[in-house]
């Protein structure tokens, strides 16, 4: 294929590795409507000024990842680099807080950024996201909390993740501290890399979010001694409610986001394990001005924005993937009694849910031993005349290669209790 046809710094997301997003999603979807949150499916592309104005002028986002483009009208449009922009405009625009006093909302699907593509960041990602609007109180930060978490809980990755927490502050708190972290950063630019001296001037909070050497912040000034009561009672309160709610999590003092709109809590969930360059599967926090900012009533929300692809790493690393089935003929091919029999079973086996291929009757037993190899299936049930006669099979475990007879009535309890 032409170098310029193919998909450089995209990529195809196939079969197995495609089964997993959707395992995903649909533990996502299943887990945020317990928990009452309601779809959403906001555009793909937005008005650029959207973004500029909600993430802010002086971020990573803004500055240098976004995709614009101008349409045939000349208006200035960007593929949305992330998901609460959207759907805090579409909450405006839909009046969706006249219609109840809490909205809580959840949205999947693609993002763009324009990064160096590296292992666990592309292009075109994936997040799911849940945004709940008008609670200011710490219940509304833990029940995001909780749900995020139990959404990993649910993918298996209990184990996998750790929850980092912080508080900006409010307005008020942050100018006081972003002056003294200013004066401090100033006092040893030299220890900084390039990007943070272009960023020190115009947001130097945004220097704590370095990717370089985290420990050089070690004795700059930390938010939490800036915090006013509100602030401070309100995070307390965050604390104490993730204790109630069973939910171990870590305070990290110089923990902030490439986003402007946060204030007070925001948060990021780490993988456990190296994923590429970046461990942070998940991310998010409040933005109590957010919604009168963009020109709405003055809301309270808060939100997150699961990393889909490298959620599905972390599955993949350990060890999960979508069981199926094959369905092989041991005798002479094409011999339609057997074919019968095995398509009885494959029935049988889908109607519990369980996944299944075949039968291929004009195969051989070694190539369709070779095909149900190569598809990666986990078990194969071989049938043969005498199995059929005798309504037993054999089930043969294709990881660990090993193999027994058992009756046919009991195949499908076996396969479910694998
Ligand atoms: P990072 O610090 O890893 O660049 P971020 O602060 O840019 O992340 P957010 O905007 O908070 O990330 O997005 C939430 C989550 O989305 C991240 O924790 C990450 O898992 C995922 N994510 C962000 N950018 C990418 C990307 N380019 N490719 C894949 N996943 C991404
Ligand atoms: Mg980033």
């Amino acid at each position: 294929m032409e170098e310029e046809l193919q998909s450089r710094g995209r990529r195809d997301i196939l079969f197995e590795q495609a089964e997993l997003y959707r395992k995903l999603e649909n533990i996502s979807v299943e887990v945020l409507s317990k928990y009452n949150y309601q779809e959403i499916r906001p555009p793909t592309f937005e008005d650029e000024k959207l973004f500029k104005r909600t993430i802010g002028e002086t971020t990573d986002i803004v500055e240098k990842q976004m995709y614009t483009f101008t349409d045939k009208k000349g208006r200035r449009l960007a593929l949305r680099p992330e998901g609460t922009a959207g759907v805090v405009r579409a909450y405006i625009e839909n009046s969706l807080g006249k219609i109840t006093s809490v909205t809580k909302l959840f949205y999947l699907g693609q993002m763009f950024r324009y990064e160096r593509p590296q292992k666990g960041r592309y292009r075109e990602f994936y997040q799911i996201g849940a945004e709940y609007f008008g609670n200011a109180h710490p219940v509304a930060d833990v029940e995001i909390l909780l749900l995020n978490m139990e959404i990993f809980e649910k993918a298996g990755l209990k184990d996998k993740v750790e929850l980092y927490i912080n508080s900006l502050g409010c307005k008020d708190c942050r100018q006081k501290y972003r002056a003294e972290l200013l004066k401090s950063i100033n006092s040893r630019s030299k220890d900084l890399c390039k990007d943070c001296h272009n960023r020190m001037e115009k947001n130097p909070l945004r220097v704590l979010d370095c990717k370089h050497d985290r420990d050089k912040f070690k004795d700059l000034p930390a938010i939490e001694n800036y915090l006013c009561d509100g602030c401070k009672e309100h995070f307390d309160g965050v604390q104490s409610l993730l204790d109630s709610g069973d939910c171990k999590y870590k305070v990290d003092r110089y923990l902030v986001r490439g986003l402007d709109y946060y204030t007070r809590t925001v948060f990021e969930i780490k993988s456990t394990e190296k994923l590429g360059a970046q461990d942070a599967v998940s991310a998010g926090g409040r933005y109590d001005t957010l919604v009168e900012q963009l020109g709405g009533e003055s809301v309270p929300a808060c939100g997150f924005a699961i990393g889909v692809d490298r959620t599905i790493e972390l599955m993949e690393k350990t060890g999960q993937k979508v069981k199926k089935v094959f369905i092989a003929i041991a005798g002479l091919t094409g011999n339609l009694g057997l074919a019968g029999q095995a398509i009885k079973i494959a029935r049988l086996l889908r109607k519990n849910d369980i996944f299944t291929e075949g039968p291929y009757p004009d195969k051989s037993l070694k190539a369709q031993m070779r095909l149900s190899n190569s598809l990666n299936s986990s078990w194969t049930v071989i049938i043969g005349e005498e199995e059929m006669n005798k309504n037993t099979v054999i089930l043969k475990d294709m990881t660990g290669q090993s193999q027994e007879e058992i009756p046919l009535d009991n195949l499908v309890a076996d396969l479910l209790g694998r």
